[in-house]
């Protein structure tokens, strides 16, 4: 008996290099796409341990969780970091990226996560590439949580590695990653005696075995399910176009925001500016007295298919994250968190009122 998911034929090298050439298209990049076979955490490392060494100074742009990760992974390499750390509940700016290199002339490598789901907020990537690039620095970045919410232009931007993850707004699943590397990322890490080789983290294997020979043959068997995966995800957002999968983000964010206020019950967006909040997902704050995990535990019970998560670590007590992406940026998914969170307030005696944070976010996804 056949089965879909097993019986698969073999990916060859052209359909294999077909899907990274459909990856650059929706990057917009002419930069060589390198798709690691693993999930995003992968590309990032690599990425990082690529290009970082005892010779780098690493900027490194904290703005929720990831960001502490890269620098650990940084300090790990021997590279000197200056961590610049901005309150989750906020952006960083161009004008804190430029005073970093007015402080520290000698910074050579910039990494800054672009939306992060984790926290909710969102960072202007274009303004900060331009002072990246006026300085000279590389420019490492993740938009795992923004591609498909909203415009990653690698190119455009001046961003030498850019890393996606199709878990999120693109709407497939976790293993399935990627990133653009420029050409002077590639020098970077040629020239750095540090970055993984003959490993399953190096970038430059992949150069090497797979894009300088044309990308004939693999280098070994490729993750089929995923790639075939990443391929329809990619498909989907091409036949329903790219600007409209960015709207729908952008729409489910304005319309949770608006009806968490309308909620009441003492429910505020978590990140102050909406010009700072990320369209891939919608963080609120708890209200005072409640714990954010154990709302959320309620609300789930009340509806188990809710995209509501308690924020992670030390803020699973003051944050609710509304994961409104992928296939749950609709106004229907929208509709059943605001329901079950109203719900799961009302029951601690809160004053809530679902119809008008109904009424409110209809208003606001228009
Ligand atoms: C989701 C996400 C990743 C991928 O990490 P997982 O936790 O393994 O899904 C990386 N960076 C950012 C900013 C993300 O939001």
């Amino acid at each position: 008996m056949t089965h879909p998911l097993l019986d698969l034929a073999p990916l060859s090298a052209a359909h294999f290099a077909s899907i990274e050439d459909r990856v650059a298209r929706l990057l917009r990049t002419e930069q060589d796409v390198v798709i690691p076979q693993g999930e995003a955490l992968l590309p990032l490392e690599g990425a990082i341990r690529g290009v970082a060494g005892p010779g780098t100074t690493a900027l490194n742009v904290i703005t929720g969780p990831y960001g502490q990760t890269f620098g650990n992974w940084l300090r790990d390499c021997g590279a000197t970091v200056i961590d610049l750390a901005v309150p989750f509940h906020t952006a960083v700016t161009a004008g804190q990226i430029s005073e970093a290199f007015a402080e520290h002339p000698e910074i050579d490598f910039v990494s800054l996560v672009h939306a992060e789901a984790a926290t909710g907020n969102t960072n202007p990537v274009a303004e900060i590439g331009e002072v990246v690039r006026a300085h000279g620095a590389l420019f490492h970045l993740d938009a795992v949580a923004s591609v498909g919410a909203e415009p990653v232009l690698p190119d455009a931007w001046g961003v030498d590695l850019c890393v996606i993850g199709a878990q999120k707004a693109m709407g497939g699943p976790a293993g399935v990653s990627a990133v653009s590397v420029s050409e002077r990322a590639w020098t970077r890490m040629a020239a750095n005696p540090r970055a993984p080789r003959r490993s399953y983290l190096s970038l430059l294997d992949w150069k090497e075995r797979w894009i300088d020979g044309g990308r004939r043959a693999l280098p070994h068997a490729p993750a089929q399910l995923e790639m075939l995966a990443l391929e329809a995800c990619v498909e989907r957002i091409e036949r329903e176009g790219l600007e409209t999968v960015m709207a729908r983000h952008a729409s489910a964010a304005a319309a949770t925001r608006a009806g968490a206020l309308a909620l009441g019950g003492g429910l505020e967006p978590y990140v102050h500016e909406v010009a700072q909040a990320a369209p891939v997902a919608t963080t609120l704050r708890a209200p005072s007295g409640v714990v954010a995990a154990e709302l959320v535990r309620r609300a789930l019970e009340a509806d188990p298919a809710v995209p509501l998560a308690a924020g992670g670590g030390p803020l699973a007590k003051e944050m609710i994250r509304v994961n409104h992406y992928g296939a749950d940026a609709t106004r229907a998914a929208v509709r059943s968190s605001l329901t079950a969170l109203g719900f799961a307030l009302a029951e601690r005696g809160l004053d809530v009122d679902v119809a008008e944070a109904l009424r409110a976010a209809e208003r606001a996804w228009q």
